[in-house]
């Protein structure tokens, strides 16, 4: 207890330690309020470790130091820069497509300055918010009209609460398909106010279920899903859009579309899996098309439904709308990435999704032979570092057994352990700008498809 109570007055006094000159910077760089806040939380630490463990905390010898490692944890950011090595383009856990830099300096400015957001310069009404994407949307995809909102997974919710209006939405059997994070087609219509009438089975549906099913005469929409992060082969059928936009034709129900990804281009002529394009849907005959603004398009996250005028100006006077609607940031990042599609000519290069997808194997391949030297002589003590062909994937369910062959440097350890190689993994994950790869066949793979500011990642490692 004695020796307890000697402990304790060894703590020093906040008031004399802010006194004191190794504190000066500290208040300056992060406020008075801080700095005392996290002095009384260190305060507080120490006496429980005293209480704990009969000893001083070992950081009692500086708390100057302690104090600034403690302020600058605190202010790091959750929404840390890494280097994604993953292999995976489009990786949702690290925030999806890249915008590009037109994209950025749209925003940086809508940021900045009152906008004509909902402000019609001519009649200086109130304009309605979607209106210029709405154009160019139509513009690139031929359709009538579109509507802008949160995400795809908010747009297939407005879709069908406006346009199924608590009636019977069919789906084949094939197509109720689960997207990572809670998206279930079942579950989103219930949450819709609509039924489910599901027809055809897992692997095969014809176009005579959808008309058996349409003779009830209370279906208010046909619908189809893309499988995007599935694939089923073998003994299978499907009913096309076109098919199912023609029987719709006939029995006056609408069809209606969530793509998931879409693309606003023909991915093919840059040697790409093919992916549908809302372009062919709407010409099919599809009413609505609904995909997202952060997969394969490579802009903001969104979700974006085109089609024809009067559903669509029936969503956007759902009230749901307001509640799903985009900001201000995400309208402007959306409006200057569909522009940069109006230049088809430098798209490639302009749209980091885009370039990042298109980059060729060879020269992935190079890029990887030019920064391992470097990295066997910073590794080799534990690890056998080389340069391995790999296959790179596209992500976000777009295209999901398609596979783009790349390159990646791989570590692995020479004492053959699990944890050298968490060690390793751990270390890289704790770097100012954190590297994320993929372990695989006990190795690390750190693919650089994704690799573009190669100068930074190498001056990081070598330090
Ligand atoms: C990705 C996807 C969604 C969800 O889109 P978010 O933009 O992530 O909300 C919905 N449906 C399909 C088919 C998808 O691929």
């Amino acid at each position: 207890m004695t020796s307890q109570r000697s402990l304790y007055s060894q703590l020093p006094a906040t008031d004399r330690l802010l006194r004191d000159a190794s504190f000066s910077t500290l208040l300056e760089e992060f406020g008075h309020t801080r700095v005392v806040s996290t002095l009384r939380d260190m305060l507080d630490d120490a006496r429980e470790h005293i209480r704990s463990q009969e000893t001083l905390p070992g950081w009692n010898a500086d708390w100057a130091t302690a104090a600034k490692a403690k302020l600058e944890a605190s202010q790091r950011s959750a929404l840390l820069p890494v280097f994604n090595l993953t292999g995976t383009v489009l990786h949702t856990n690290l925030g999806r497509a890249l915008q590009a830099e037109a994209a950025v300096e749209a925003v940086t400015q809508v940021m900045r300055s009152p906008i004509t957001l909902e402000y019609d310069l001519d009649g200086a009404s109130r304009g309605h918010r979607d209106r210029a994407l709405a154009d160019l949307l139509c513009e690139l995809t031929g359709a009538e009209d579109a509507c802008i909102v949160n995400n795809n997974a908010a747009a297939v919710l407005l879709m069908l609460a406006a346009c199924a209006d608590g009636g019977e939405v069919v789906v084949s059997r094939g197509e109720l398909v689960e997207i990572g994070g809670a998206f279930r087609i079942p579950d989103v219509m219930r949450q819709a106010g609509c039924r489910l009438v599901e027809v055809g089975t897992t692997n095969r549906t014809h176009l005579k279920d959808y008309r058996q099913a349409a003779a009830s005469g209370s279906v208010a929409l046909l619908m189809k899903v893309h499988t995007s992060n599935y694939q089923i082969e073998g003994f299978t059928k499907a009913v096309s859009e076109a098919e199912l936009a023609e029987l719709g034709h006939e029995l006056d129900i609408p069809v209606v579309t969530d793509l998931g990804s879409g693309s606003l281009v023909d991915l093919s002529q840059w040697g790409l899996p093919p992916e549908p394009m809302p372009k062919q849907l709407i010409e099919a005959g599809v009413s609505l098309v609904s995909f997202s603004g952060d997969k394969l398009l490579g802009g903001p996250q969104a979700g974006i439904i085109v089609g024809k005028k009067e559903m669509i100006a029936r969503i956007q006077q759902h009230p749901l709308k307001r509640a799903l609607r985009a900001d201000k940031m995400t309208l402007a990042a959306l409006e200057a990435t569909l522009r940069l599609y109006q230049h088809p000519e430098t798209l490639v290069e302009r749209l980091p999704t885009l370039r990042l997808l298109t980059r060729s194997a060879a020269d992935i391949s190079e890029q990887a032979q030019r920064l391992a030297p470097a990295l066997q002589t910073r590794f080799s003590e534990r690890f056998d570092v080389r340069v391995e062909p790999c296959l790179s994937q596209i992500g976000s369910g777009s295209l999901p057994v398609d596979r783009l062959p790349s390159a990646a440097i791989t570590f692995t350890p020479k004492d053959g352990r699990g944890t050298t190689l968490g060690e390793l993994t751990q270390h890289l994950r704790t770097l100012p700008k954190p590297v994320i790869g993929r372990i695989s066949d006990g190795r690390l793979w750190l693919d650089l498809r994704c690799l573009e500011d190669e100068a930074s990642l190498m001056e990081m490692l070598s330090q």
